[in-house]
């Protein structure tokens, strides 16, 4: 489902954060990026959800090149293949859940009813269909990145792409939030989770190691 072959990212001013990296990953894998701060596991990310080109090499998601695709081409793949999930979890401060959640499908061309009925579902599947209603500040941190992931996985993506999503949690919410990336994926969707944390990256069934910008 997604297949990188000799990827370089160079940043303008010099900084090539991402080095001649192959990488294939099937569909209904759980994978581990991990690696220290630096590494470029969030360059990786991007380039894999497609929010960034490559400076060299070429990205495939889905059967795609990247590279022969539009940008308005690249937001519909992004808008129904791809959840993205932060460390920060980027809600909105005055909307409840289950608008936050329902947001998230405004631009995918689903009426306002079915939105709504989805986003319930959604947020139902994250185990919090009491917290409809709650905005985030009555919600803990752990919560509020379950609703974030609610909304990553409202539209029903292929793929789910979490960066560092248990980066700002204390590590019994943090495992929370581990074991519901699992469920989430024995259900059927293929899930990339960046960490620097190695007991949260040894617990799942595939690690991706970086260093420098290489996966060694
Ligand atoms: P990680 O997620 O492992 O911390 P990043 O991909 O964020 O690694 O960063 C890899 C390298 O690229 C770092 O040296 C970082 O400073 C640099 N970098 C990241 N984003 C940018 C950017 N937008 N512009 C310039 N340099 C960047
Ligand atoms: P955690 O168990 O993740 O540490 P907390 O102890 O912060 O969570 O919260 C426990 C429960 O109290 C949560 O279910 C949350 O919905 C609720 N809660 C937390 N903060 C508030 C608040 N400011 N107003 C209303 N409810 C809250």
């Amino acid at each position: 489902m997604i297949e990188l072959a000799g990827v370089t990212k160079a940043y303008p001013g010099g900084v090539t954060a991402v080095r001649s990296v192959d990488l294939a990953v099937e569909y209904g894998e759980l994978v581990a990026i991990v690696g220290p701060s630096g590494s470029g596991k969030s360059t990786m990310l991007h380039l894999i959800g497609t929010l960034d080109r490559p400076t060299h090499g070429s990205v495939r998601i889905d059967g795609h090149d990247v590279a022969t695709l539009t940008d308005r081409q690249l937001s519909a793949l992004r808008a129904g293949r791809i959840g993205f999930v932060f460390q920060q979890f980027h809600l909105a401060p005055g909307r409840t859940a289950i608008a936050n959640v329902a947001d998230g499908l405004l631009y995918s061309g689903v009426r306002r009813k079915e939105r709504e009925w989805r986003a319930e579902a959604a947020l139902v599947r994250v185990g919090l269909g009491d917290r409809l209603t709650h905005r985030p500040h009555q919600l803990s941190g752990g919560e509020r990145q379950r609703v974030a992931i609610a909304r990553a996985v409202a539209g029903d993506p292929a793929v789910l792409l979490a960066d560092e999503p248990t980066g700002n949690l204390d590590s019994v919410s943090g495992a929370g939030v581990v074991e519901l990336l699992r469920e989430l994926n024995e259900a059927g969707t293929t899930v990339l989770v960046i960490t620097h944390d190695h007991e949260i990256a040894g617990s799942l069934p595939r690690q991706v190691p970086m260093r420098d910008g290489q996966v060694v």
